[in-house]
């Protein structure tokens, strides 16, 4: 069965959709078949691997005028990319800020897009779900529809300031909605060889023991600017640190599998 990820933290702008893209093309780059499923309104994941915007239909459309799964699948392949080939997007776009507030009428509103991806989840080894920064009814949907959640900790003041809100979320959504629901493992992001950082990650350690990812994502404008291109981290700047780090975080990822 396919490994379902949601990449989640209410916190904006701490890495959640640079690692759904990334990490997913470092997957895709070991030959395993990657869906990415955008989950925000502002269809970063969206824009960032692909060139055309505002592609329909999108998520919102199965989410909320059923449209069938398989027709908001689209293919990433790109003539003679071995990565692409192996790679899948679900896209949004601004639309699905509209689906916030006309799910809260339907029928299970928060196992919506649980049940929108069940018939492709067969076809992957994995789908990472990239939320929106908020704890509203998509970021529900999300960890309702997975297995796991990897949150991602940007190294900066306050990093851990709203984790007690996501970890109730999770324990919440645990206890009714979806049993199964995992930490993976927490993500240090933006990492820079400063005091701070450093301590940022022994707090994290502190707080959420041997569920930190050793791989720890550095601080590279690499991956910043790739989403202008439409571009992976791997696809952009092959050598970077960034590039370096994101296959490695998908080595452990593999590793801790087995
Ligand atoms: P949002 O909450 O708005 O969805 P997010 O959690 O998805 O944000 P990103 O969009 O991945 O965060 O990252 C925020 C910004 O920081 C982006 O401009 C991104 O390119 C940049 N960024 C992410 N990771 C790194 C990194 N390791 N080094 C440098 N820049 C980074
Ligand atoms: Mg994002």
């Amino acid at each position: 069965m396919g490994k379902i990820i949601a990449v989640a933290n209410q916190k904006g702008g701490v890495g959640k959709t640079t690692t759904v893209i990334n990490l997913g093309f470092a997957l895709a780059e070991l030959g395993k078949r990657v869906l990415l499923v955008d989950v925000d309104p502002q269809g970063n994941t969206t824009s960032g691997v692909k060139k055309e915007r505002n592609v329909k239909p999108s998520l919102y459309e199965a989410l909320i005028h059923d449209v069938f799964i398989k027709d908001i699948v689209y293919p990433l392949r790109d003539g003679s990319s071995s990565i692409r080939k192996n790679i899948d997007l679900i896209p949004s776009n601004l639309d699905l800020a509209g689906a916030e507030i006309e799910l809260v009428s339907t029928f299970l509103r928060e196992l919506r897009l649980k049940n929108v991806l069940e018939p492709i989840v067969d076809e992957y080894d994995y789908i990472f779900i990239d939320c929106p920064p908020s704890l509203g009814l998509l970021t529900i949907n999300a960890l309702s529809a997975s297995r796991y959640v990897l949150i991602p900790l940007q190294c900066e003041y306050y990093a851990l300031e709203g984790i007690s809100q996501l970890l109730k979320t999770i324990e919440l959504i645990k206890k009714g909605l979806n049993p199964s629901l995992e930490i993976l493992g927490v993500l240090l992001t933006m990492y820079n060889r400063t005091i701070l950082a450093q301590q940022v990650l022994e707090e994290a350690k502190r707080f959420f023991r041997n569920k930190v990812f050793n791989t720890i994502i550095p601080r590279n404008v690499r991956l910043s600017e790739a989403p202008s291109f439409s571009q992976s981290i791997i696809e952009y700047a092959d050598d970077s640190s960034g590039a370096i780090a994101y296959r490695e975080l998908a080595r452990e990822l593999i590793q801790n599998e087995q």
